[in-house]
């Protein structure tokens, strides 16, 4: 079983643009981390390394029809 880390909550990140829930860490082979949705590994989830929380907003903001940044609320 994967074993999950929740992100602290003073750290910025936006939840998953698939489903919302905010994202966890994966403790991965070889003290490496992943990013991901803690609901779906289809969703999307940073290459394995180190905690990479940038890649992980930047594949996961929604632009609405403004072409605003939006945040998705918890
Ligand atoms: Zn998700």
């Amino acid at each position: 079983m994967a074993q999950f880390v929740k992100i602290q909550l003073s750290v910025f990140c936006y939840n998953c643009i698939v489903c919302g829930s905010r994202p966890v860490i994966e403790q991965a082979k070889g003290s490496k981390f992943i990013v991901r949705c803690p609901k779906n590994s289809a969703h999307y989830q940073t290459q394995s390394g180190l905690v990479d929380i940038d890649d992980w907003n930047k594949n996961n903001w929604v632009q609405d029809s403004d072409d605003k940044l939006k945040v998705v609320a918890n």
